[in-house]
């Protein structure tokens, strides 16, 4: 709700504030209980700062998470540290996200340790299990992360963050690393055990196809700031705003006969330690009128579950 994350930009010998990135910068959405939610855009758009602050791993500026009923920022730690077991993390890189040093079992056990889940025996069943779901074979255990596969390691990425039983996981770009040929078996895995066990996804990726199959809901961001909302229906049917509307131009049509206007956007992302006064996406969209540099648009929701922030609608 009115999510704003802005980092200090330091310079200098006395590392003296410059400036705020504003990484986030008003963000607002929902997310229900059972569907996966999409969050796309670009990469530096804010969305992976958004899932970070979802889950509490960054403080907002402003702004508040609510999971369920409870605002995140005004639980006690000790409620925070059980809220944790609720909301997990799977990352984009396999490689850089499993200690080395550790072997798969360890891995595994490492967060039921954490939370004080079952004794030793207890644990390694929960941990044979896991392997089981996430199609692992559990003769890997005694063996380290750096002997497999990409797709592999993500499927032991995916058992860690399931292992302690969340509610959210948010998966930021989970398959964007991996080969095409391995993306589909791991976003198989995603679904699966999201129906096994009511999983709710906060699903953050740069390609509008991959998440066109998977999202109940899109959000899509561009420099901070939520540009438009909605159910992945409505938007693959009818993107309004301009960015998503260039974003879906990119994508090839199923039907090679139903001809494509790709829409080619000219020109950088603008920094957002200097994001342009009106909207965010002025410099580079083709329909883009005087009011644009001036004034902010806000979201407006055009359709039931379906919102654009662009002043070609008000
Ligand atoms: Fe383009 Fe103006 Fe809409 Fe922004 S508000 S997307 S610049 S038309
Ligand atoms: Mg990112």
């Amino acid at each position: 709700h009115n999510l704003k994350v802005h980092f200090p930009v330091k310079k200098g010998i006395f590392q003296r504030t410059q400036g705020f990135v504003r990484a986030v910068d008003d963000v607002s959405f929902e997310i229900t209980r059972g569907e996966t939610f999409g969050l796309v855009g670009e990469s530096g758009c804010g969305k992976s700062t958004t899932g970070r602050a979802v889950l509490n791993l960054i403080k907002p500026t402003s702004g508040q998470v609510w999971f369920g009923r409870e605002d995140l920022a005004t639980i006690s730690p000790p409620q925070m540290r059980e809220k944790r077991k609720d909301m997990q993390m799977v990352f984009q890189d396999p490689y850089a996200s499993l200690n080395p040093r550790f072997t798969i079992e360890q891995i595994l056990e490492e967060p039921l340790k954490a939370h004080q889940i079952g004794d030793s025996g207890q644990r390694q069943r929960m941990i044979a299990d896991m392997m089981d779901v996430c199609g692992l074979n559990r003769s890997y255990l005694k063996r380290y992360a750096h002997e497999f596969s990409g797709g592999q390691r993500q499927r032991i990425c995916i058992a860690r963050a399931l292992i302690l039983k969340p509610q959210l996981i948010v998966a930021d770009e989970p398959v964007s690393a991996l080969d095409v040929s391995i993306q589909s078996q791991i976003l198989n895995l995603l679904q699966d055990i999201q129906e096994e066990f009511g999983l709710t996804y906060l699903f953050i990726s740069h390609d509008l196809a991959v998440v066109k199959h998977l999202c109940n809901r899109l959000g899509v961001m561009y420099l901070g700031r939520m540009a438009e909302l909605g159910t992945a229906e409505k938007i693959y049917a009818k993107p309004l705003h301009p960015y998503t509307q260039s974003l879906l131009s990119a994508i090839p049509a199923a039907d090679p006969r139903r001809k494509k206007e790709r829409i080619l956007l000219r020109g950088e992302v603008p920094s957002p330690s200097n994001p342009p006064a009106g909207c965010a996406f002025v410099t580079r969209c083709p329909k883009a009128e005087a009011i644009c540099k001036e004034v902010r648009p806000t979201m407006i929701q055009l359709e039931e579950d379906h919102g654009v922030a662009c002043h070609l609608y008000t």
